[in-house]
This record gives C-alpha cells, sequence and structure tokens, in this order.
C-alpha cells in the first residue's frame, strides 16, 4: 500500500507502526452550519483512504473531532437561541449541526459504523493538560487574554514548519486569538481564550489561579488525537488548506518540551473542490450543499462519483454538466447490476476469471496512491465486458463486480437495485404482447407509462431489457 505523504512530498510505502492497525485522525467540521460539498469532498477522500487500507489487509481506528467551540459557533449559538445560557445555546447549536453533518456522511457513501467522533467540549480536561504540560515545558505564555504557544521558543528546540516549509522571520511576537488565521504568517496562537462577556465558558485552574475560558482551535486536535490514538499515530488526514497553520501548529504543540518528536507518521492532505473551474468563496456565491444537489434531483452518489473521477491530489471541478456526466456513469453501471433480475444465470468460470483479473487492477489501483480514476477505468472494463451479450452472464461474476464496488468505492448499487414488483412486470409483459401482435400505439402507451413510473425499456436482440431511469 502506497500513500503520498506531506511530511515527504513523496509516495512512501505505508504500514502501521503496530503492523496491524491503521489509527487515523481526521480533522472533523466546526458545527454551526450545513457543509458545503467542498467539506464533504474531503471526507470521501478519507473514506476511500480507510477502504484501501482496509483492502491492503489492515485494520483501522479512525478519529474524527467535532470543532463544537470556536468563535463561530458561539456566534452563531447567540444569534440562534439568545434567551438560553451560553453553554446550552452553544450546545443546541452544535448537536443539531454534529447530526446533519453525520447524516450527510451517510448519504454520500461513507462508512461511519465504526468511526469514533469527539467533541472538544467533551475534552476540555484533556486540553487542558496539554495546556500545563506546554507551560511547564516553556512553549507557552499567560498573557492578559489568554495562553499563547511560544513558536520562538518552540523554534529553540525544534523545525517549526515541516509539512509547509513556510518561511519564518527571525524574531517574532505577533499574537493571534481570532479564529480566522492568518494563511501568510507565523503567528503565536492562543491555545486559551479568557471568557468575554456572555461567552459560554469552562474552568481552567494553572498555579491556583484559575482562568475562566475556552481552548483555541488549534489545541483540541492535538489533545484529541494523541488521547484517543496515543503518540505517534499512523496518519493525519485533510485537505491542503488545513496544512497551514493548523496542522503545522498541532505537530508543534505535540511535540514540544519532552514529548515524542513524532505526531503522526503521515499526513494525507487532499486538493481542494472547484466549482465552475474556481475556488468556493462566499463572495463568488458558489457554495453548495448535499441539500442544493438533492433539490435539483440528484443523489449523493452521482456527487460521489463525480469526486472519484478526480485523484485526491488534483484539484476536482463542480459543475451541473460534470455532476449530470458523474450521474450518467452510475445510471449505466446500475443498469448493467439489474440485468441480474431479467436475464438467465450462466454457469461460466471463464468469466468469473476475467471479472477477478480486471478487480486486481482496480484494487492494485487504489492501493497505489489512492488512484480512484484508475480504478474507475478497470471497473468500467470489467462492466463492458460483463454486459456485452445479455443473454451470456455470469451472476456470479456481475455480483463480483458489484460487491468490489460497494467495498472498496462505497458506491453501494446492489442494495440500490432490487428487483421491479410484480405489477410492473405484468406490465412489461402485457406490452410485449400488444407489441407482438401488432398494436404498436398501445405498446407504446404502456411504455410510456412505465417511463413516468421511473422504469425505462429498451428493446435489444436478447429480448426487452429495462432499467430504471
Ligand atoms: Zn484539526
Amino acid at each position: 500500500m502506497k500513500i503520498h505523504n506531506t511530511l515527504t512530498k513523496t509516495v512512501d510505502e505505508f504500514a502501521p507502526l503496530d503492523g496491524q492497525t491503521a489509527r487515523i485522525y481526521t480533522c472533523g467540521p466546526t458545527v454551526y452550519n450545513d457543509a458545503h460539498i467542498g467539506n464533504l469532498s474531503s471526507y470521501i477522500y478519507a473514506d476511500i483512504l480507510r477502504r484501501a487500507l482496509r483492502l491492503a489487509g489492515f485494520e483501522i481506528r479512525h478519529v474524527i473531532n467535532f470543532t463544537d467551540v470556536d468563535d463561530k459557533t458561539i456566534r452563531r449559538s447567540r444569534e440562534q437561541y439568545p434567551e438560553l445560557e451560553p453553554n446550552e445555546a452553544l450546545q443546541k447549536l452544535t448537536r443539531h449541526y454534529e447530526q446533519v453533518f453525520r447524516n450527510d456522511l451517510v448519504s454520500i457513501g461513507n462508512d461511519i459504523s465504526d468511526i469514533k467522533f469527539v467533541r472538544a467540549t467533551e475534552s476540555i480536561d484533556d486540553i487542558q493538560n496539554l495546556i500545563r504540560k506546554l507551560l511547564d515545558v516553556g512553549a507557552a505564555y499567560v498573557a492578559d487574554d489568554g495562553i499563547y504557544f511560544d513558536i520562538a521558543a518552540y523554534r529553540r528546540e525544534r523545525k517549526y514548519g515541516q509539512l509547509s516549509k513556510i518561511d519564518l522571520p527571525s524574531e517574532m511576537r505577533a499574537r493571534i486569538d481570532n479564529d480566522e488565521y492568518d494563511k501568510e504568517s507565523a503567528q503565536d496562537f492562543a491555545l486559551w481564550k479568557k471568557q468575554k462577556p456572555g461567552e459560554p465558558a469552562w474552568d481552567f485552574e494553572i498555579a491556583g489561579n484559575t482562568t475562566r475560558g475556552r481552548p483555541g482551535w488549534h489545541i483540541e486536535c492535538s489533545a484529541m488525537s494523541v488521547k484517543n490514538l496515543g503518540q505517534p499515530f499512523d496518519i493525519h488526514t485533510g485537505a491542503v488548506d488545513l496544512i497551514f497553520p493548523h496542522h503545522e501548529n498541532e505537530i508543534a504543540q505535540s511535540t514540544a518540551g519532552d514529548q515524542p518528536e513524532t505526531y503522526a507518521r503521515w499526513f494525507v492532505h487532499n486538493e481542494h473542490l472547484l466549482v465552475d473551474g474556481a475556488k468556493m468563496a462566499k463572495s463568488k456565491n458558489n457554495f453548495y450543499t448535499l441539500n442544493d444537489l438533492v433539490k435539483k434531483g440528484f443523489s449523493p452518489l452521482d456527487f460521489r462519483m463525480l469526486i472519484l473521477q478526480s485523484h485526491f491530489q488534483s484539484p476536482s471541478n463542480f459543475s451541473w454538466d460534470n455532476l449530470t456526466a458523474a450521474r450518467g456513469r452510475l445510471k449505466a453501471w446500475q443498469a448493467v447490476a439489474e440485468l441480474r433480475w431479467q436475464t438467465t444465470d450462466v454457469d461460466d468460470d471463464g468469466q468469473q476469471e476475467i471479472v477477478r483479473g480486471l478487480l486486481v487492477r482496480a484494487g492494485a489501483a487504489l492501493m497505489e496512491n489512492l488512484n480512484t480514476p484508475e480504478a474507475l477505468k478497470h471497473i468500467d472494463e470489467a462492466i463492458s465486458f460483463i454486459s456485452k451479450d445479455p443473454s451470456n452472464i455470469s451472476h456470479e461474476a456481475l455480483r463480483t463486480i458489484f460487491d468490489f464496488v460497494d467495498r472498496n468505492l462505497g458506491l453501494s448499487i446492489l442494495s440500490s437495485t432490487p428487483d421491479i414488483d410484480d405489477n410492473i412486470k405484468d406490465m412489461i409483459s402485457i406490452r410485449q404482447t400488444e407489441r407482438a401482435s401488432g398494436d404498436y400505439a398501445r405498446s407504446d402507451e404502456i411504455r410510456d407509462s412505465l417511463r413516468e413510473n421511473g422504469i425505462e425499456l429498451r428493446d435489444t436482440s436478447a429480448g426487452v431489457i429495462w432499467a430504471r431511469n
């Protein structure tokens, strides 16, 4: 199994540290609104990584955090629930958007059954312990408005900027206390922020003094990943915009002082999703949520197919045309899966052998740095091979293809293509009788009515074939 590692900038052979279980941490969403499709694309790639690791024979331990306290969640919760206590309002808002996010992940085909979701607000003790440690080793300092990480102190012992190779000024003590981080320069960042009026807060005792406040953003990921996965853990995932400063700061927090030198062994970063070739931006009004796609009649799996068509290290491009094309590919696959209900099963080991060979290549593409476009190509080949003659299909070989697609790509085609019900079957056979007797007007009428009910008929040399439209 090979994966690109942002730490080395190369595609390296991966194996878990313990040889068996890949311990993965994925930066989760800030839960104050519906996730946009750019965010979701990042979790599709993380899910593909899990599936490829399983295919390579490894087990998975996977943690995703919810950032459920920060400037945005606080602001939004106060707007939405002014009548509630700040901590209560925050919880009410964030729990709602956590659920929306989890539902989105399931709809886009991610396997979340064994993911451990953790909340910043439920990890306050771990966060405070880590901050105490950083103060003890001199990598943090107390200021009027909170506690800050001291980058200059860290750099006297360790190298800052392993991931981003960012240039740093030789001496600096610029500080930043809001959560909208500067992308250009490294600054001391808040580990703990003193409570401002009306904000949710937790007690923090340091050396006999209590500082009521809340954690900064970066520190929560350091605390929660190491608490749940140990250090070093195997793989940290996220989108490229998290490289700096977020992941850089996570590394610094977790390697300062007498902590282990390595935080995560691998960093796997996916490129952005563009919309109509441009970066998504609030000002451009090109933010879409999954619900926007569904409202236009697309399925969340159409979106998954669109994402899988791009390699995770190249930007993928969302447009309505591209989404329509992705839907076309998925529909074509589904139509072939549906042939298992309407053809006689042919006992043919030769078909199974050819299919297996193509799927081995698809699996190898996934294990070679998650090359999803290449894997899809091999599956296309297997699908066109199996369906070239509908009168001669080994159902076992057909199932082998779609089991592979379900398990390794998260496109659940077998379960989404059940047999049609008896009423529809009756209508199809009546239509065939009318057609055979020359009553084309009546047979066309039945075909149109079936189409309106979502069933498309196609007359082939092997007889009539139906597919869901
Ligand atoms: Zn994070």
